[in-house]
């Protein structure tokens, strides 16, 4: 509807510039009559002067006479045609055949010029017709022929072009308008949607600014920017966005710079504002057109609160890592500090049970030697757990014998179970190599951490061992170990918290059974930490099982691995026979300790000297052949990795080579490979047992003795 009134509008428009055209060429073709026509001359032109006037009254008029844009069309061409066809009908000339068709082709050209409208066209045609017929009939000087052939072809010619033309005219302004409107419209919507955009821009809650790529001058900010900064928007439209930055020497300011994208990047800084505060800021900057060149959309995060925390975080994790080191430093030193004196008091009281006593006497050292016994379990309890908690503890990967293995947990707890009167058994399924790579060390510890539990809270039956293999392949099998007791058990809702650092399933358990309640964190760490799992299925006063898999390397079973058997039990007479009289060198500063070993070596009939330091020893080595040396590692002077080095230099004697064995209080996991690292041969630690010492000795004199 709209449209349809906007095209008659238009209409009316063109119409009445082709009314005044009409008039003009009216006004021109009566002068042109009144020079060519000679007889009645002022009838022409008066009618060309009416049809112009009458044009004229209408377009004057055409408000008060309601005459729309297709009828004010109408009546110019019909006065011009009425004028025209008045004077070829009437004026018999030849000349005049000529400007017939000249008058036709302006009639033609207004024609289709000031009409539109079909309906008026159609009308109009039927006019021209009726009024030429009419002239015809009244004044008619020339034959129908020439009649038929200058006038019927003419009007027919200027129906057909009048109503093609406007048709196509029609069409034209309509698609005009429709384009135009149209356009009007996506002006209007795109004015709407930059209006939009500003405000999204303006009001955003994260500030941002947009700054010119090549001159970094800054573009536009956006309310928030104003209202941090402290600028007015006028004064940032001054600056360039490094007037933000703090002047710095930028080689001890962190400043990173991250790349997203080729356009597109991340980076830190700190800013100025305008009151001289300075604030951490990270900046995201994306490339953007603003009015139609290069710029970057920069919005700005604050990141000074998080860099204060993440600042105060990394201090307060340097210090918690620091009190940790100092922690296991002074677990070291306490442990040494410890093991020193416990050296003296077991080995003494040892010494003491040999001598003649009466039989309380003997049941007060015993209680003496079990109380040191269970005080040396907490020590070693208390510093592997520090240990593995600071993560310092190494896998090793060597090959051992499992059934030796297991056997020295028999050995070593069977005598506990028969005290009690349970039964302590082994069992292995026949698919278990005998000889397998892993971490021995590691599995004893955990076995005799699983087994002396179940032996403890076991009072009725027994504890079996049982090793199953799981699966393998060709160079990795997994086993799995039940360690089934009848004992006590654990309530269901205790489980979980038995595994939890100095945590027992009754609070009186310390009180009848001792321990730390660290025994089981330690064996499930070690087991998690070569990729096992440790589980559990207890039912009160029946009893409980813990079970865990490992996965070990399948040793080569070679023949020789089969006939390395575990070491044959001797007798002590067999050991001290062979070692009688052989040269120990003791080194060690301690003097309770230097009585105790010298009484312990020269008990067993061996010659000993002393050296109070590691200096004292690379010297005394210069001058005498030792069959061995016994290293306390911790001496003033010089201690016993750097004594066993020099030794080993070969510059201060001719057996460089000759056996040293640590003998350290220092029990941490990783000593022993320390001491080994420095070139010593074997390890022993503090408080030690003499049967352990006099294997070890053995394991290193015996074959020097043979070959001998
Ligand atoms: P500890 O034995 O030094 O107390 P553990 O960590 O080895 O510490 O064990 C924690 C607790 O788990 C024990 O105090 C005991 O209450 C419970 N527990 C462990 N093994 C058994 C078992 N075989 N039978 C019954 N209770 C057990």
């Amino acid at each position: 509807m709209k449209i349809q009134q906007e095209i008659s509008n238009r209409i009316l428009k063109q119409h009445c510039l082709g009314c005044k055209v009409a008039i003009v060429v009216n006004i021109l073709w009566g002068v042109f009559n009144y020079f060519i026509i000679e007889e009645n001359k002022w009838v022409y032109v008066g009618i060309n002067f009416a049809a112009a006037t009458i044009i004229a009254l209408a377009i004057m008029n055409r408000e008060r006479l309601k005459l729309n844009g297709e009828v004010l069309g109408m009546i110019p061409m019909l006065t011009t045609l009425t004028a025209f066809a008045y004077t070829y009908n009437t004026v018999d000339l030849e000349v005049f055949q000529k400007m017939t068709y000249t008058h036709a082709a302006v009639f033609i050209g207004a024609g289709m010029f000031l009409l539109w409208h079909i309906k008026y066209s159609i009308l109009a045609s039927i006019y021209a017709i009726i009024i030429n017929l009419a002239f015809y009939m009244l004044f008619c000087t020339i034959s129908v022929n020439d009649y038929l052939i200058n006038g019927g072809i003419l009007i027919g010619t200027v129906a057909i072009f009048m109503i093609v033309s406007i048709q196509v005219r029609y069409k034209l302004v309509l698609s005009e308008i429709t384009s135009q409107k149209a356009l009007e419209e996506s002006r209007l919507e795109l004015k709407a949607s930059e209006e939009q955009h500003r405000l999204l821009f303006e009001k955003n809650p994260t500030p941002m600014l947009i700054c010119s790529l090549e001159t970094l001058q800054i573009l536009a900010v956006n309310d928030l920017v104003i209202s941090k900064y402290g600028y007015s928007r006028e004064e940032f439209m001054k600056m360039t966005i490094t007037d933000l930055h703090k002047k710095i020497d930028y080689s001890d300011v962190i400043l990173h710079t991250k790349e997203i994208s080729a356009d597109d990047n991340i980076s830190e800084w700190v800013h100025v504002l305008k009151d001289s505060s300075e604030i951490d800021v990270e900046l995201i900057a994306k490339s953007i057109k603003y009015d139609e060149r290069p710029a970057r959309l920069v919005s700005i995060n604050d990141v000074t609160e998080v860099n204060k925390y993440q600042d105060q975080l990394i201090a307060s994790k340097q210090e918690a890592e620091k009190s940790k080191e100092l922690q296991g430093q002074f677990l070291s030193n306490m442990s040494h500090e410890i093991r020193t004196p416990m050296n003296g008091i077991m080995g003494i009281t040892r010494i003491l049970q040999k001598s003649n006593l009466n039989k309380e006497q003997h049941h007060f050292l015993n209680a003496i030697i079990k109380s040191s016994e269970n005080l040396m379990v907490i020590i070693n309890d208390v510093l592997d757990f520090s240990k593995i908690e600071a993560g310092k503890v190494v896998i090793e990967n060597e090959r051992f014998d499992l059934e030796d293995a297991l056997d020295v947990v028999q050995e070593i707890l069977v005598v506990k179970a028969e005290e009690k009167g349970i039964y302590l058994t082994v069992a292995k399924d026949e698919k278990v190599p005998r000889f397998i790579s892993g971490d021995s060390v590691r599995l004893n510890q955990i076995l005799i951490n699983l087994v002396g539990n179940a032996i403890k809270f076991t009072e009725k039956g027994g504890v079996s061992i049982k090793v199953h293999a799981l699966h393998s392949d060709e160079d990795r099998i997994k086993l799995r170990f039940d360690i089934r007791d009848t004992g006590i058990g654990i309530p269901s809702d205790k489980i979980d918290s038995i595994f939890q650092s100095f945590t027992q399933a009754s609070s009186s358990t310390t009180r009848t059974h001792g321990g730390t309640g660290l025994g089981l964190t330690i064996s499930k760490q070690l087991i998690e930490m070569q990729n096992g799992i440790l589980a559990i299925e207890s039912e009160e006063s029946k009893g409980s099982t813990f079970s865990f898999d490992l996965e070990f390397d399948t040793a080569v079973q070679t023949e020789k691995s089969e006939n390395e058997l575990r070491v044959v039990a001797r007798s002590n007479d067999k050991i001290l026979g062979d070692l009688n009289g052989i040269d120990i060198l003791l080194v060690e500063d301690h003097p309770i300790n230097q009585m105790l070993a010298i009484k312990v070596l020269e008990d067993w009939g061996f010659n000993v000297d002393l050296a109070e330091n590691g200096l004292i020893a690379v010297e005394m080595v210069g001058q005498k052949a030792y069959d061995l040396i016994l290293m306390d590692i911790s001496m003033p002077e010089m201690d016993g990795y750097e004594a066993t080095r020099e030794i080993r230099s070969g510059k201060h004697c001719e057996n460089s080579d000759l056996p040293i064995v640590a003998m350290t209080a220092s029990a941490l996991i990783g000593e022993n490979q320390k001491c080994y690292k420095a070139g010593m041969n074997d390890y022993i630690t503090k408080p030690f047992d003499p049967q352990n010492l006099l294997e070890k000795i053995y394991n290193q004199v015996s074959s020097k003795l043979k070959t001998a």
